[in-house]
C-alpha cells in the first residue's frame, strides 16, 4: 500500500478551498459533497451527470464509425453464413437476425453504451452495404434469400439499440 499517498489532502476540484476525499466514480477527480450527484453506480461529479445526459444521445464521430465498421462485418457475415447453410433455410432464419443482433450488441459494447440517436439506422445501413458487398463478391449478386436474411440481420439490430435505450 502507498502509505504516503493515502495521507494526502485532496480538495475539491471546483472549490479549492474545501478537502475532500470523495472522487467522481466517472471522470476520478475529487469534489465536495455539494458537488457530488449520487447514482445508481455510486458519486459523480456534476460534470459527469451533465456530460452523460448530452452524450447519451450525441454519439460521437468515432462512435457512429465504430458502430458502421462492426455493422458492416455483420452484414458480411450475415450474408457468408447464410450462403453456408444454402439450403437450410430454417438454419439462415435463425443465423441472420442473430448475427445482426451480436453486431449490434458488440457495437454497443465497443462505444461504452454511447448510442447517438442515429446508431441504429447507421447500423443497418452498414449492414446492408457490407452485406450487399459481400453477396457480389461472393456470388457475384444478391439472391431473394440473401435480401430477406439481410432484412432479419437489420431488424435484430435495429430492436437491439432501440432496447438499449
Ligand atoms: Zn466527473
Ligand atoms: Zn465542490
Amino acid at each position: 500500500m502507498d502509505a504516503a499517498r493515502q495521507d494526502e489532502i485532496h480538495y475539491c476540484a471546483v472549490h479549492p478551498e474545501r478537502d475532500t476525499e470523495l472522487r467522481c466514480n466517472r471522470c476520478d477527480r475529487y469534489m465536495c459533497v455539494d458537488c457530488a450527484r449520487r447514482t445508481s453506480v455510486g458519486y459523480t461529479c456534476r460534470e459527469c451527470v451533465r456530460g452523460h445526459e448530452n452524450r447519451f444521445y450525441q454519439g460521437t464521430l468515432l462512435d457512429y464509425a465504430l458502430v458502421a465498421a462492426v455493422s458492416a462485418v455483420g452484414g458480411g457475415l450475415t450474408v457468408f453464413l447464410t450462403a453456408l447453410v444454402g439450403g437450410f433455410l430454417i438454419l439462415g432464419f435463425i443465423l441472420a437476425p442473430a448475427i445482426g443482433g451480436t453486431a449490434a450488441q458488440v457495437a454497443l459494447q465497443l462505444t461504452g453504451r454511447r448510442r447517438g440517436r442515429q446508431s441504429g439506422y447507421v447500423s443497418v445501413g452498414a449492414l446492408l452495404i457490407g452485406g450487399l458487398a459481400a453477396g457480389y463478391l461472393l456470388t457475384g449478386g444478391i439472391g431473394l434469400f440473401t435480401l430477406l436474411y439481410l432484412a432479419l440481420a437489420c431488424s435484430a439490430a435495429f430492436a437491439r439499440f432501440k432496447m438499449s435505450i
